[in-house]
């Protein structure tokens, strides 16, 4: 494994050093899908840094790169995707950090499900029709440590179905004969069986109704309380995350476009795109509202416009919004928001007055 420096003072990145004790440092992480001469640019220049126990909401629209994301940091990523620049620095506790893009299989192999694992969309896609569940986290078991008894595996797969609230007399079932709420948490304990450091979400929730992937959401985060691990929970829904998130990065056609705290993101968004994110969820709490929504659509990557990819659904464009895309980067506030980046103009050029809706509250 290739040994690696300590965090990158990149534009965009929220130094390592301002992260309590990183588990996973994106630096720079630039995804392409297509060969040839005109390939479309999915993820530009990402930097995302995770502390050791944090949970972490990525969110933004469909197609904004969430998932792209995910699956180019753990190598996951299908053909015609390809990663054209980048690290992903895992610094595991008990052994050495490396960079999960220069990993040999072998050991890419190895530190899949050991120290990081991915809970997809969709179980019903994720688990076998034909294989009764308490088998299919046994074989998770035996497949990544082959010298474990067979018993050990089901007393393992038992454990792990009981602790994410699935009755073990259901071991013997078939996913058909399971919910969805309970298909996806028998996916969570299956990520969960070789104890990882690191659990990676991707959008695990959608299919199920809102209580319930409120109720599993809660339960993600309680598991992590009481075992230890990090999270990166992808969303489209920023309403979900704002009550057990730590932290929200927020994504706008293939850029981080903010990260704050996730109160601080709700109670306070800097960035128009957020705003709107959050216009368009009725509140937890308090008076009805009509909801606002986001005017337009995301703009087509393959024919990106000059300046900030936002500004033709932003209500507060300006003239040099159209001609040079925002970096991440602290805020006028940063003062009293030290961990928030946002790439917006409006909290960098001093001839604009920041919006009061955007301002310091
Ligand atoms: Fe809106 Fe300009 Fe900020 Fe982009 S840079 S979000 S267009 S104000």
């Amino acid at each position: 494994m290739t040994a690696v420096t300590t965090a990158s003072g990149m534009p965009g990145a929220l130094a390592a050093s301002q992260v309590a004790d990183p588990i996973l440092e994106i630096r720079d992480l630039t995804v392409e899908y297509g060969f040839g001469e005109n390939p479309v640019r999915v993820l530009d220049h990402v930097n995302l840094t995770l502390g050791r126990g944090e949970l972490l909401g990525l969110a933004g629209e469909s197609g904004c790169g969430k998932s792209t994301l995910a699956y180019g940091a753990t190598r996951l990523l299908p053909p015609p995707g390809v990663i054209r620049s980048g690290e992903v620095i895992f610094r595991g506790r008990d052994r050495d950090a490396y960079d999960i893009l220069e990993l040999r299989d072998k050991d890419l192999r190895a530190a899949r499900w050991r120290d990081f694992a991915i809970v997809f969309q969709g179980a019903m896609n994720s688990l076998n029709p034909v294989h009764r569940l308490g088998d299919q986290i046994m074989d998770a078991v035996k497949a990544h440590q082959p010298k474990v008894k067979r018993a050990e595996a089901r007393d393992r797969a038992a454990y792990l179905l009981d602790m994410v609230g699935i009755s073990t007399d259901r071991m013997k079932a078939y996913p058909h004969q399971l919910s969805g709420g309970m298909r996806q948490r028998a996916m969570i304990a299956t990520a969960l069986a070789l104890e990882p450091e690191l659990l990676i979400m991707d959008e695990p929730t959608t299919a199920l109704d809102v209580v319930m992937q409120r109720q599993i959401l809660e339960e993600i985060a309680d598991l992590r309380q009481r075992l230890g691990f990090s999270v990166i929970f992808i969303t489209h829904d920023v309403s979900l995350l704002v009550e057990v998130a730590d932290r929200i990065a927020i994504m706008y056609a293939g850029e981080i476009v903010e990260q704050a705290g996730a109160q601080d993101a709700y109670r306070r968004p800097r960035h128009p795109y957020t705003k709107g994110l959050l216009s368009s969820f009725p509140p937890l709490r308090g008076a009805r509202r009509e909801l606002g929504g986001i005017p337009g659509s995301p703009p087509d990557l393959a024919a990106l416009p000059a300046g900030c990819p936002f500004a033709a659904r932003c209500p507060h464009a300006f003239d040099r919004c159209r001609v040079e895309d925002p970096v991440l980067g602290p805020t006028a506030f940063a003062a009293t928001e030290p961990t928030r980046l946002v790439a917006c103009h409006l909290h960098t050029d001093p001839g604009v007055e920041v919006p009061a809706e955007l301002a310091l509250r």
